[in-house]
C-alpha cells in the first residue's frame, strides 16, 4: 500500500494556505481540510443566533450552545474541494464575509470552543493522507505530523490578496479594512492563551511575499517526495 503521510500548514492569515493545501490534496489524493471554515462556522452560528456581534459577545451561551453545532464538509466535485455545511446548510460563501472575519478570532479564543473543533480535526486525520491547514495544526492538532510548513508573507501583500478575493467575488470592502482585519487577527491569534499561532520547531518556513504559487508548490512537492520515499 502506498505510504501517506499527514501534512499540517500553519501560518498567518490569508498567506494562501488554502490554495497551497488544495494543490497539494488534489495532486496527491488526500484529504483536504480548512480548519479556519470550522472556526468561521462557528462564529456564523453565534452571529445568527445573536450571541456575538461587534458590541456583545455572550461567551457562555455560546459554550452552552456548542453541542447544538454540526460542522461537516461535503466534497463539491465541480469546484474541487469540499464546501463547508454549517447544520446542513451551506454556508461556504457566508463565512467567507468579512463580517465573520471580523469576529472570528474573538470565537477562535475560547478553549471550549477549541477543544470541540480539534476533537473533530484529530478523528478526521486518523488515517492520515491529510492536508490540514489553520493555526495550531503543527503543534496542537497534530504535533507528529510528517511535514510541517509554517507560511509567512508581508501584512501588505496578504491584504491586497484578501481585498482581491472579496472584490472578485462582488463583496464591497476597502483596502484599509481588509488590512487592519487581517492585523489585528494575527495579533489576537498570535497572542491568545489557548494554542497561539506559534510557528513549531520542527516546521520548515516559507516566505511568500514574493514567491509565486507554483515556485512554493514544486518545493512543497519535493519535501513531500523525500517523505514519501
Ligand atoms: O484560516 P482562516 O483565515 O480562514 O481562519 C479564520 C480564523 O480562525 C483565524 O484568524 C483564527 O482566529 C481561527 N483559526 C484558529 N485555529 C485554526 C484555524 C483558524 O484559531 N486552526
Amino acid at each position: 500500500m502506498t505510504k501517506k503521510i499527514t501534512i499540517a500548514i500553519d501560518g498567518f492569515s490569508s498567506t494562501g494556505k488554502s490554495t497551497i493545501a488544495k494543490l497539494i490534496a488534489n495532486k496527491y489524493n488526500y484529504i483536504y481540510v480548512d480548519t479556519g471554515a470550522m472556526y468561521r462556522a462557528v462564529t456564523m452560528y453565534a452571529i445568527d443566533n445573536k450571541l456575538i456581534s461587534n458590541d456583545f459577545f455572550k461567551i457562555e451561551e455560546l459554550k452552552n450552545s456548542l453541542s447544538k453545532i454540526s460542522l461537516l464538509f461535503k466534497y463539491n466535485i465541480d469546484l474541487g474541494f469540499a464546501e463547508m455545511y454549517l447544520n446542513n446548510v451551506n454556508v461556504e460563501k457566508e463565512i467567507r464575509t468579512l463580517s465573520v472575519s471580523k469576529l472570528v478570532s474573538k470565537v477562535a479564543e475560547i478553549s471550549e470552543v477549541r477543544k470541540k473543533l480539534v476533537a473533530e480535526q484529530q478523528q478526521m486525520g486518523i488515517d492520515g493522507g491529510i492536508v490540514m491547514d489553520g493555526r495550531d495544526i503543527g503543534t496542537v492538532v497534530f504535533p507528529e505530523a510528517d511535514l510541517k510548513l509554517f507560511m509567512t508573507a508581508s501584512a501588505d501583500k496578504r491584504a491586497t490578496r484578501r481585498y482581491k478575493e472579496l472584490i472578485d467575488r462582488g463583496d464591497k470592502v476597502n483596502y484599509e479594512e481588509i488590512l487592519f482585519n487581517v492585523q489585528e487577527r494575527d495579533r489576537i491569534d498570535s497572542t491568545r492563551e489557548d494554542s497561539p499561532l506559534l510557528k513549531a520547531d520542527d516546521a520548515i518556513e516559507f516566505d511568500n511575499s514574493d514567491m509565486g504559487i507554483q515556485e512554493q508548490f514544486e518545493r512543497i512537492c519535493t519535501l513531500i517526495d523525500n517523505r514519501l520515499s
